[in-house]
């Protein structure tokens, strides 16, 4: 990439982190702001650029989380930024569904050209994640008139009331905080590093527990993230989603993607189930669309999607104008610069840095990825074990040198890295060798 940022792309530390500002910030935000919002790390970022954020005291942080994969152009983007900038000045909101804009047009003509699947297609704007989700699950019922939900195992689908129940973790998404709606199914998935299933095997227990506990008729919809997120990157084994896609079209059963973290360029892809060659009927997305922007998406068959009643979707804030020009600047970003491109840069210079980690690292079972979005299951050396305290360490230690990372896995024993597809291999490098002091000190005791 030729981009000039306004921020070098390099991790340079001023002070300890966190360092003073950030400190007298976090307590006033202690007095402020609920406990149950919690962070990963309490560094106050001021601005950004690229794969670099900037903190309130000038240090520069490399940043490999992107918010939980939002920021995948890179931060800040200034054509993104002219691009609201331009739309905020002139109008920032009508309701669509008062009296409609291009802009909501536009981003559904988009989403129906670049979601898999040359069908019919129509989309519903909405603001969340979650929304969507919650979107997905009312159109799959209103056009099936079946009310089960089936989830896989490790699912993450979001904090509303309805998705905390499609989501696999008891802690800390749902502790205390039910009841939960009923008619929501967890089923087995592929998890090959732990199953060590081939797909066809594992879609195989799937379908038989479907069968014994549930009942293949009575269910609406059937959701998988192509590429688990939250869950641990866990990428199914091949063939796995073909077998689901046959099981579902033989039911009338509505196959939904859940592509709100691993879609829109993250994986090197479009979409991630494009990597499993499967058509979905529905697709979800949000995170990575608007370049930081609230703004997530139902996009699906024509006959499902307006099976739905005038009035039965929507929500004030849905397809926001600003939010929209947003995402049709990302659109037009990720086609002119190759993004897809980009994000396979980034999966192959990964793999050429951490992909001996299992060899060269006892407490290293498992890395795996695609594009810019890799997990490394960390385990007691010698056994599949998790081993959480493993990532607190390395996140601690991360964290404290300028090197945002997150964690995932039901098992919280996943460093799941995230970064921009713009970032360079220089940064990827030093990122790696931060990570590397943590994982030598853990293997050598
Ligand atoms: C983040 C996420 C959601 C929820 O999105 P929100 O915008 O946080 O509501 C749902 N599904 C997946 C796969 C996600 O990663």
């Amino acid at each position: 990439m030729s981009a000039q940022y306004s921020v070098p792309q390099e991790r340079k530390l001023l002070t300890a982190l966190p360092g003073p500002k950030s400190v007298e910030l976090q307590e006033r935000r202690l007095r402020s702001v609920s406990r149950g919002a919690g962070t990963l790390a309490n560094i106050y970022m001021d601005h950004g650029a690229g794969a670099i954020l900037v903190d309130v005291d000038g240090n520069q942080i490399i940043d490999l989380g992107c918010g939980i994969g939002v920021t995948t152009i890179g931060h800040a983007n200034t054509e993104v930024a002219a691009a609201a900038a331009a739309q905020a000045a002139k109008l920032t909101h009508t309701l669509f569904t008062v009296t409609p804009y291009e802009n909501y047009v536009a981003v559904a003509e988009k989403l129906a050209e670049i979601t898999p699947g040359d069908f019919e297609k129509r989309s519903v704007l909405v603001n969340t994640g979650a929304e969507a989700v919650e979107n997905a699950v009312k159109i799959a019922r209103k056009f099936t008139g079946r009310r089960a939900i089936v989830a896989l195992d490790h699912a993450f689908h979001g904090r509303t009331n309805l998705t905390m129940a499609m989501t696999y973790r008891p802690w800390p998404e749902r502790a205390g905080m039910g009841p939960f709606p009923g008619e929501i199914y967890s089923v087995p998935t592929s998890y090959p590093y732990r199953d060590g299933l081939t797909g066809e095997e594992a879609a195989a227990k799937t379908i038989d527990y479907i069968t014994t506990h549930i009942g293949a008729t009575e269910i609406a919809a059937f959701f998988v993230e192509p590429i688990q997120g939250d869950g641990g990157v866990v990428i199914p084994a091949p063939g796995y989603f073909a077998k689901i896609r046959q099981f579902c079209t033989d039911n009338g059963i509505v196959l939904v993607a859940d592509e709100i973290q691993a879609g829109i360029a993250r994986t090197g892809t479009w979409y991630s189930i494009e990597h499993h060659d499967v058509i979905p009927d529905l697709v979800t997305t949000a995170k990575g669309i608007a370049g930081g922007f609230p703004l997530a998406a139902v996009t699906g068959r024509a006959d499902i999607m307006d099976s739905v009643q005038p009035g039965g979707i929507g929500g004030t804030f849905g397809g926001n104008p600003v939010s929209t020009a947003a995402a049709l600047a990302v659109f037009d970003l990720i086609e002119r610069d190759d993004l897809l491109g980009e994000a396979r840069r980034v999966e192959k210079a990964l793999w050429d840095r951490i992909g001996d980690w299992p060899e060269r690292f006892p407490v290293v079972g498992d890395v795996r990825g695609k594009g810019a979005m890799f997990g490394v299951e960390l385990v007691h050396p010698g056994t599949t074990t998790p081993y959480p305290e493993a990532l607190t360490a390395i996140i601690k230690h991360a964290t404290t040198n300028g090197v945002i990372v997150l964690d995932a896995g039901s098992w919280d024993s996943v460093l799941r890295i995230m970064p921009s597809v713009v970032i360079s291999e220089a940064l990827i490098d030093d990122a790696m060798s931060v990570i590397e002091e943590t994982l030598t000190a853990l293997s050598g005791s």
